[in-house]
């Protein structure tokens, strides 16, 4: 097989999936997709011009297969399709390694088995590609059968543009902790609830909803933006001196020792498998409560304002769409279709 150019199947076409396949194609790699026929991004993969076969087709003709459906499919989707047709000695690749980590893959024995995962959402890996530029990457090694096994995943990691940045070597379990710590208390989950406890915070004290949406919401865009460039130094080299003072002197009002006490608390959860018992739970029993807390937060007032406020931002229109048709909430059928 080819080290530097392997024939390549990805499994799914939601956000990862499809900037993934869109950046190895420009990057001169042949890819197949696999997707389950009628399935919601299957017309998406073929408008972009790709071959779509099933996942089973898919997989047979490959020399490495990326994995890219939800997690909480695949340890079925690997059960019934992938190890029953992917060719021996080949190279199963993973954006994420939950279900590695957790033991709910256990490859087969005669496979590589590598993780590439770039440290941002599919649309901003796609943006940057097309740019020029890559989302950062990290990358690692589970099995090496073939001895290749390190240069197939940096091959990979080159051709949808994360080795433009400095790729990172990790291992399955750092990166399954890290990336569910990271979204869970800082990225998604602790950004999230800052912004609303801050704006809940101003409106019920009687400040206008639409200024609290500034001041707690749209600013921290620009703030982030700082922190990206220059990290924290950048951010005190931008704000007024009374900013700083106030952010100084505030901050950990805020982000107590409570407040990290809570994160470690998080951290564990990850780290003995607490969290990742629930979700599987969850996603098994039909997710309801995951679909009733996401509508909390799709209801809330917040989201009311900021929309009425963005429709005057025209430049909005080329912010990046979600990929997925398929994304509005993790539906435990698509595994069983
Ligand atoms: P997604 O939900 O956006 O897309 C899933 C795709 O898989 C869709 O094309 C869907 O139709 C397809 N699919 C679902 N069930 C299937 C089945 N049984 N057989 C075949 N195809 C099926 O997923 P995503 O967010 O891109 O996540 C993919 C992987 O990438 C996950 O391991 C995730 O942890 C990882 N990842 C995601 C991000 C992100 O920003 N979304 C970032 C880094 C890593
Ligand atoms: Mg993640």
């Amino acid at each position: 097989m080819s080290t530097s150019k392997p024939r390549i199947a990805i499994v799914g076409y939601g956000s990862q999936g499809r900037a993934h396949a869109l950046n190895l194609r420009d990057s001169g790699f042949d890819v197949t997709i696999g997707l389950r026929p009628g399935g919601p991004t299957e017309i998406k993969a073929r408008a972009d011009g790709f071959a779509v076969k099933t996942p089973a087709e898919a997989v047979k003709g490959a020399e490495l297969v990326a994995v890219l459906t939800p997690d909480m499919v695949q340890p079925q989707l690997y059960g019934e399709v992938i190890e029953p047709n992917i060719a021996p000695g080949a190279c199963l690749l993973f954006a994420h390694g939950f279900n590695v980590h957790y033991e709910q893959i256990n490859p087969r024995d005669d496979l590589d088995v590598v993780l590439v995962a770039p440290k941002g959402p599919g649309a901003l890996v796609r943006r940057e590609y097309e740019i020029g530029r890559g989302v950062p990457s990290v990358y690692a090694i589970h099995q090496d059968r073939s001895g290749n096994a390190e240069a197939l995943a940096l091959a990979y990691c080159g051709g949808i543009g994360g080795a433009r940045q400095n790729a990172i070597k990790t291992t399955f379990k750092e990166e399954t902790e890290t990336d569910l710590f990271g979204e869970q208390a800082v990225l998604c989950g602790g950004a999230t609830k800052l912004v609303q406890a801050g704006w809940e915070t101003l409106v019920e004290a009687g400040y206008q909803p639409e200024v609290a949406y500034y001041e707690c919401l749209h600013e921290l865009k620009l703030i982030v933006d700082l922190f990206y460039e220059g990290g924290i130094t950048r951010m005190h080299e931008f704000i007024s001196e009374t900013a700083q003072y106030g952010a100084l002197t505030r901050g950990s009002y805020v982000i107590d020792d409570n407040a990290k006490a809570q994160m470690k608390k998080v951290l564990e959860e990850i780290q003995d498998g607490t969290f990742a018992r629930q979700w599987i739970a969850e996603y098994a029993a039909g997710n309801a409560n995951y679909k009733a807390m996401k509508q909390g937060d799709l209801d809330h007032p917040i989201e009311a304002v900021g929309k009425k406020l963005r429709a005057n931002m025209k430049w909005l229109a080329n912010a990046p769409q979600p990929q997925a048709a398929a994304r509005p909430a993790a539906q435990p059928e698509e595994a069983a279709a």
